[in-house]
């Protein structure tokens, strides 16, 4: 458990590839590709362009990954097109459900041995999931438990919305308590730092809001990426076009304590990554949130919420505030209740939009790597 504050291990940010520690790469898959690029697969098939079409349907709005089922295709043609366009990416190692089976983690293993979650959370107005970006994270956030493992590789754009789309498929087939119903949010808050895999992860969001079938149709506001900061990524994600909501794992108002808590925060202090998220609702008119994960007598002094208050007062902010879910041996924990309930007066009398989030899945250590770690 890494918990010297004085000598955090400094976090590598940038890009890496998909390849994974033993060389290979993940198979490539529909949802990899561009409408283009899925005929073009299709025609070095030697097959019509429609075939393409035909089988993003299958994919993004059927939700099917059974060739035997894709009955407007001709039989003989099936696996093969199954072979080139939606190879297994990734198989169930268990399913921990709690909530009365509304909260659901799986733990995947991709196909170099990698593991990584999701989580499907079911409410009475929606259904989030929650996925992962990369396999570890590299970005050493000492209360974090993906965090001390380090980053094993960056997933592939099908290998996260393989993870939306296989809770879409529990939801579509009734498998979850409460009817048939749809996936509405995603929220990159699983495993890995999604700014840190850019590419790969700003072509998952291309295709969860691609209109069906060529891709799951969904709206931008309900997808939230989460970061640690990472500034130059947060001004590029204003310029994509695609308005989901940001999130800001923040944990302090000042640098002192958050260079230990966000280290990425040695390279872009506070008033950086806060100055790129007012840019971010500039540009793109959306309400950015600040994560603040309340750990008992380290962040959650009354001077920090008036601080926190003053720092963001005036724009279009919401804080949530997260009691810290405990890692297995660290000597970090929530916040008292009544340290908690004045962090929050103390926000509200500053004037800025508080919530505390819910701890869903807390039993199945759904909030932070934990089943994956222990692995
Ligand atoms: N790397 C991204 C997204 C993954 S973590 C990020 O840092 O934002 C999603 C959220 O869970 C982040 O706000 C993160 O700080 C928080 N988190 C991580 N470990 C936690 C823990 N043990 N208790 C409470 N929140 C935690």
């Amino acid at each position: 458990m890494t918990e010297d504050l004085e000598n955090p291990r400094r976090p590598v940010p940038g890009e890496l590839t998909f390849t994974s520690p033993k060389g290979r790469k993940p198979r490539r898959h529909l949802a990899d590709m561009s409408g283009a690029e899925r005929r073009e697969a299709v025609s070095a098939l030697g097959l019509p362009e429609f075939r393409a079409d035909q089988v993003s349907r299958h994919y993004f709005a059927r939700l099917s990954d059974d060739p035997a089922s894709w009955t407007d295709i001709p039989a003989g043609l099936r696996d093969s097109l199954a072979e080139a366009l939606t190879p297994p990416l990734m198989t169930s190692v268990r399913e921990l459900t709690t909530d009365s089976g509304t909260t659901r983690k799986q733990l995947w293993r991709l196909f170099d041995g990698a593991l990584v979650e999701s989580v499907l959370m079911r409410y009475p107005d929606r259904v989030t999931m929650c996925v992962s970006s990369q396999a570890g994270c590299g970005m050493n956030c000492p209360f974090c438990a993906t965090g001390q493992a380090g980053l094993t590789r960056n997933l592939s754009t099908a290998e996260i919305v393989e993870q939306v789309v296989a809770g879409a498929r529990e939801l579509a087939r009734g498998e979850v308590p409460g009817g048939t119903g749809r996936v509405s949010n995603v929220v990159f808050m699983g495993m890995g730092e999604p700014l840190a895999n850019y590419k790969a992860v700003i072509g998952a969001v291309r295709r969860m809001v691609d209109k069906s079938p060529e891709g799951l149709g969904m709206s931008a506001r309900g997808i939230t990426m989460s970061t640690v900061g990472l500034v130059p990524r947060i001004r590029e994600l204003a310029t994509e076009g695609i308005p989901v909501t940001l999130a800001v794992s923040l944990h302090a108002p000042d640098d002192e304590l958050r260079d230990t808590l966000v280290p990425v925060n040695t390279r872009w202090k506070v008033s950086e990554v806060l100055d790129a998220a007012w840019n971010y609702t500039r540009v793109t008119g959306r309400r950015v949130s600040i994560e603040y994960a309340l750990i008992k007598d380290i962040n959650d002094q009354a001077w920090r919420a008036d601080l926190l208050a003053k720092r963001l007062r005036g724009k279009l902010v919401h804080v949530n505030l997260i009691p810290l879910n405990p890692t297995p041996g660290s000597k970090w924990t929530a916040s008292r209740p009544e340290d908690e309930r004045e962090f929050v007066r103390r926000l509200e009398l500053g004037g800025i939009a508080v919530t505390v989030r819910d701890t869903r899945g807390r039993e199945i250590d759904g909030a932070c790597g934990q089943l994956a770690a222990a692995e």
